[in-house]
């Protein structure tokens, strides 16, 4: 807690105290308040109002039982979440995660950062988060709907465009979107298609929506590389995860001529030192649902490492893409002395405070996933718009937005960092940066 001014350190301890046992939420409130101490010294207007103390504690947290029948019969229970934290931007926005680690803090760390990151991308949404602990791996396509069925089954009441618009996250792509519309629509009678984001295309789904996140942060460490007078050309890449973000960062880096190397699942390490076949990546995951070892029984020289670890392969650019703390202090020093010049969070919060400290320390680039991966959730506010005028845009024009979005986040993070004599902080920069625009709603909105 050394860094953490003293008129904050208080209230980060009262955050521990009002809420045990959550170490995500913990570390995600941590390293906003870290970086707020020159901000009250400017805006003392912001302890008056207690802006910090309220920003920690969410506006609602909806917690629910949520009975499905699997194929056999046999009844299962699992337990759903949406946390709406913060509403002084916009309608709460934010993802959905069905995955078995899903419990109260990791909604909690998921939707804190969230409203940070929707602050960030300049557009009128809220911050909020949501999931469930159910494991949609091994499951049919009928038990996962008869999930997503009831689970909206209660979410649906604290829905609509204008209060509450969830989307994807790990564990829910267009699948399970589909058949929670699907629900909805049925439950309220009502075709509202500004309720929900990643929806398909020929139901008021949005293009670029599926690549947004992955382009987005390729993107953001664009901008960085370019600050520094560098680019992706020829460079070697690495890329965990094989989901979602993995897939389309990995496209935009070859788009942009680097070449990405490694993916990996959470069973293991793919390494394929010519350079990923992304169109089989793909075909595994997005089509047939399979495990990334699969990639080796077609490549030959792809080698399958299995329990790996990615980070130990060398590389210049590191884009995490998996998952929470999935880079330690211990790895963050192997990628730098292996000369990684720059990573880019794809995944929220993919690196511990001891792995940011060395990368902040080695003064390589940093993109903090709360602005490199703000892309995603740009890119739904970009549906919602095209929902609300009943409009659908074409890839390159909505593409251009989303580029232009992260090179404005990239310049605001950049801009601020500077600003608080920090050149070069990205992690700073983002916090400083996405926190002010929500503390002066808060304050124009009086005490509520
Ligand atoms: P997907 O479910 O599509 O893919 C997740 C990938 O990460 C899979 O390859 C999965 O492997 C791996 N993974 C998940 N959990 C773990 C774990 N505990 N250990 C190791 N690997 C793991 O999710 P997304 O691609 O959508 O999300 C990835 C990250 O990006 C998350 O942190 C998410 O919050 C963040 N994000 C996503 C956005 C989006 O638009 N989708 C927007 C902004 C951020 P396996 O199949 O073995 O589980």
């Amino acid at each position: 807690m050394a860094k953490v001014d003293v008129k904050i350190e208080g209230m980060y301890q009262e955050v521990l105290k009002r809420n045990p046992g959550e170490t995500e939420f913990h570390q995600a409130v941590l390293e906003v308040l870290e970086c707020l101490g020159p901000v009250v010294v400017k805006h003392p207007e912001y302890l008056e109002r207690k802006i910090i103390e309220r920003i920690c504690e969410p506006e609602r947290q909806i917690i629910f039982r949520v009975p499905w029948q699997d194929d056999k019969g046999i009844v299962q229970i699992n337990r759903g979440f949406r946390v709406e934290f913060n509403s002084s931007l916009g309608p709460y926005k934010g993802g959905l995660r069905f995955h078995p680690s899903v419990y109260l803090g990791i909604v909690k760390f998921l939707g804190f950062e969230q409203i940070f990151k929707n602050s960030l991308t300049g557009l009128p949404i809220g911050g909020g988060k949501g999931g469930s602990d159910f494991d949609p791996k091994g499951k049919t396509d009928d038990e996962v709907m008869r999930f997503c069925q009831s689970f909206m089954t209660e979410l649906y009441r604290h829905l609509g465009e204008h209060t509450d618009v969830p989307a994807g996250d790990i564990g829910v792509g267009g699948r399970e979107i589909g058949y929670m519309f699907g629900q909805y629509k049925r439950i309220t009678n009502r075709y509202e298609p500004g309720v929900l984001t990643g929806k398909g295309l020929t139901w008021g789904g949005s293009l670029v929506r599926t690549e947004a996140t992955g382009y987005g942060a390729t993107y953001f460490v664009n901008e960085m590389l370019k600050a520094r007078k560098d680019s992706f050309e020829d460079k070697t890449c690495l890329v965990s995860g094989s989901g979602n973000v993995a897939i389309y960062t990995i496209e935009k880096i070859h788009q942009l001529g680097g070449k990405c190397v490694a993916c990996s699942d959470s069973n293991g390490v793919i390494y394929h030192e010519k350079g990923l076949d992304l169109d089989l990546i793909k075909q595994l995951k997005e089509v047939e649902r399979r495990r990334i070892s699969d990639y080796a029984a077609v490549h030959k020289d792809a080698k399958y490492i299995a329990n790996g670890n990615i980070w130990d392969i060398p590389c210049q650019v590191a884009m995490p893409s998996a998952t929470q703390n999935e880079i330690n202090g211990k790895d963050a020093a192997t990628l730098v002395k292996n000369g990684c010049i720059a990573v880019g969070e794809g995944a929220n919060m993919p690196t511990t405070p001891e792995g940011i400290k060395v990368f902040l320390e080695a003064k390589i680039c940093y993109g903090p996933g709360k602005a490199a991966n703000a892309g995603g959730v740009a890119t739904s506010a970009l549906e919602m718009q095209q929902n609300a005028g009943r409009d659908s845009w074409s890839f390159e024009y909505t593409e251009k937005k989303l580029e232009d979005i992260m090179v404005n986040i990239h310049r605001n993070c950049f801009e601020t960092a500077e600003e608080y004599g920090a050149p070069g902080n990205y992690v700073l920069g983002a916090n400083i940066c996405g926190f002010i625009k929500v503390a002066n709603a808060m304050v124009a909105h009086g005490l509520i």
